[in-house]
């Protein structure tokens, strides 16, 4: 007798019901006394959770520089017009600070 897997799989978009189903392969890995196929292997889903976490975490933590660099330039800039900001150019707010420190 084969067993079957006790993971559930959920209905995609083909499936008006949005019904949960019995996942339909014969099971590999016994976990705690219940059966499961290599995909619902619960230690396989937990490692495949954390990864995708540890994803997520990365990708946030990129987003939040990001937005920490742009919340920082948005206040150094404040007060100071496009046009100044234009004149100065790509770089121009690095020139102005090393012309500082030579003055010093
Ligand atoms: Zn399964």
């Amino acid at each position: 007798m084969t067993r079957k897997c006790t993971g559930k799989v959920y209905g995609d978009y083909r499936d008006v019901s949005g019904r949960v189903h019995p996942c339909n392969r014969s099971a590999t890995i016994e976990r705690a006394g219940k059966w499961y196929c290599w995909q619902h292997d619960p230690k396989r889903v937990k490692a495949e959770k954390e990864r995708r976490l540890a994803k997520w975490k990365t990708k946030d933590d990129k987003r939040q520089t990001i937005c920490a660099r742009r919340a920082a330039e948005y206040r150094t800039c404040q007060g100071v017009s496009t046009e100044t900001l234009e004149k100065l150019g790509p770089g121009g707010l690095k020139r102005l600070l090393d012309a500082m420190d030579e003055r010093e």
